[in-house]
């Protein structure tokens, strides 16, 4: 069985932590990641969360937005244990409407729903009636704001003992405060970028009423990491894990080298389907530079003799590339652990490695709704479910950039860290039809040439993904004169800050012009290029 180690060392139990409590908003995980711009560690967890069973206590709590009305029947509501943590508490949106109701019972719908910019005016108590506090949360700021709003119901009147800090036209309670508890809430959102002084009042929340410290800085993290892995592995434990030559499993890689050294064991499978060149480059790069104990199975004819006649159904493709890439690592797994074993100085292996990030942790626990279930990481389950292995993911608190940010600070060179993403079926699902040999050659050096171009007109890093696609159908060019009925690649580049949604890169036709000569001239059997205007939606970032 599986289990996730008990940490002897958590980021919530050494680091002040403002813990957001999700009522399901779709900008709540944008809350955890401005508190932590202003080095203010953060958590988020479920709404529902019951209070008694968390073994830490935060500096302050944030109860996100959320999509429900707090007068339903079914909405959710926090375990009203928070009241009594006697911790600072700031509402959001829902999060106001929902203080109001536990204090009042006073929210309802609105007559307008109110979407969009919004002024603001500040109401100054100059220390309120007792301890001076109400008026902390807009220290700073204007007297006028603009702000984002985004619901539908209202507050009817303040709840007992709150007084209004703040009012827009059209929400006379758009700012409350306690009189005698640090309790505020607001109908705006500061989090999004929209509310331009948004961030200025979540730190008067953290740093002024919270009093949390700001000393949330990478240095401090990765020192506490690698603590964390040593006292988590032992003096003679072995870590395995799989490296893909991305950011994430790199950094993972690194961090663990850096805390056991040699007792990881990387593993990178060549599935036949990686970039050009890829595989000697990810080895080069992680064991020469990077001093990672890297084997890398070159498994790739095994994988291309199952991907053989599966032609349209890129489904099959991504089952088989995952199943294979499991039996694979597997393998490689107990051949590693049996050399291990006959070594006199150490253990067994106990641990997977896992690159998994904190969207995918969010992803996982954020509230969705009252019959929500909890979903389990799609990636690693079937890893664990054929070994007996330990999971240790040394990335779960960190965000893509900040994983960036940690990779930069461990040496890893630049071009690795600021990597586009890849996928693990590889280019096998960016050749539409029947993945061959030959198929892939055309597919990897039409690839090569357009990211060498994109690098070379400066452009990689404005571009979140882009890559070459070989199509199912073939077209007739004319090449020395001579009658030709090639093979068709397919351009994609798109810009994007979620992977959400996504717009088509604007090239210009110069550019494009370069590519698409280079492309017919220096790839055999291809005789055109085309350019993917797709945004996405409708299309997906990748083809298949
Ligand atoms: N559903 C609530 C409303 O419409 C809260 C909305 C929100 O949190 N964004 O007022």
């Amino acid at each position: 069985m599986a289990t996730n180690g008990e940490l002897p060392i958590e980021p919530h139990k050494t680091f002040d932590t403002i813990l957001v409590l999700d009522f399901g908003s779709q900008y709540s995980h944008l809350i955890t990641r401005r508190m932590r711009e202003l080095n203010v560690y953060c958590e988020m967890l479920p709404c529902t969360q019951n209070l008694a069973e968390l073994s830490w206590k935060p500096k302050g709590i944030i109860l996100s937005g959320g999509p429900y009305s707090v007068y339903w029947d079914d909405a959710p509501h926090v375990d009203p244990a928070v009241f009594e943590l006697d911790v600072p508490i700031l509402g959001i949106c829902y999060g106001l409407q929902e203080i109001a109701w536990h204090f009042g019972k006073n929210v309802l719908a609105g007559e307008k729903r109110e979407y969009g910019h919004a002024f603001l005016k500040v109401e100054r108590h100059e220390g309120g009636s007792g301890s001076g506090h109400v008026d902390k949360l807009f220290q700073g700021l204007e007297d006028d704001m603009e702000v984002w709003m985004s619901h539908g119901d209202k507050l009817s009147n303040l709840p007992p003992s709150f007084v209004t800090i703040a009012t827009t036209t059209n929400a006379p309670f758009a700012g409350m405060a306690h009189q005698e508890k640090p309790y505020y809430g607001i109908q705006f959102h500061p989090e999004v970028t929209h509310t331009p002084r948004g961030k200025h009042l979540l730190k008067n929340f953290a740093v002024e009423i919270c009093k949390a410290k700001q000393d949330w800085t990478m240095g401090k993290f990765v020192d506490q990491e690698i603590a964390r892995i040593k006292a988590l592995v032992g003096e003679k434990g072995q870590v395995i894990g799989a490296v893909s030559g991305g950011v994430d499993s790199t950094v993972a890689a690194k961090l663990m080298q850096e805390a056991i050294g040699d007792r990881f064991h990387a593993v990178l499978v060549d599935n036949g389907v990686l970039r050009l060149n890829e595989a000697a480059q990810v080895k080069e790069t992680l064991t020469e530079h990077l001093g990672i104990n890297l084997t890398v199975v070159d498994a790739s004819e095994r994988f291309l003799g199952l991907l053989k006649g599966v032609t349209d159904d890129p489904e099959k493709k991504r089952k088989i590339i995952g199943n294979t890439f499991i039996e694979v690592f597997q393998e490689e797994a107990k051949k590693i652990a049996a050399a291990a074993a006959g070594s006199s100085k150490a253990g067994e292996i106990e641990w997977l490695l896992q690159g998994t990030l904190y969207p995918d942790v969010i992803e996982s626990i954020s509230f969705k709704g009252p019959s929500a279930t909890i979903k389990t990481h799609h990636n690693v389950g079937g890893l664990l479910a054929g070994m007996h292995l330990k999971l240790i993911e040394p990335l779960r608190e960190l965000f893509k950039d900040e994983v960036r940010e940690l990779g930069t600070n461990l040496g890893i060179p630049e071009e690795l860290v600021w990597r586009h993403p890849f996928p693990g079926p590889g280019i096998a699902i960016r050749i539409l039809g029947e993945v061959t040999p030959e198929q892939v050659r055309i597919a990897r050096e039409a690839d090569h040439i357009f990211i060498e171009e994109i690098r070379a007109a400066g452009l990689y890093r404005k571009i979140s993904q882009a890559f070459a696609a070989l199509l199912p159908v073939k077209a007739v060019g004319v090449m020395g004169d001579k009658r030709v009925h090639n093979q068709v690649i397919a351009l994609r580049a798109v810009e994007t800050s979620d992977f959400m949604t996504a717009d088509w890169y604007p090239f210009d036709g110069q550019f494009l012009k370069k590519v698409s000569r280079r492309i017919v001239n220096e790839v055999d059997g291809v005789c055109r290029v085309v350019y993917d205007i797709t945004s996405k939606p409708p299309g997906t970032i990748e083809m298949e």
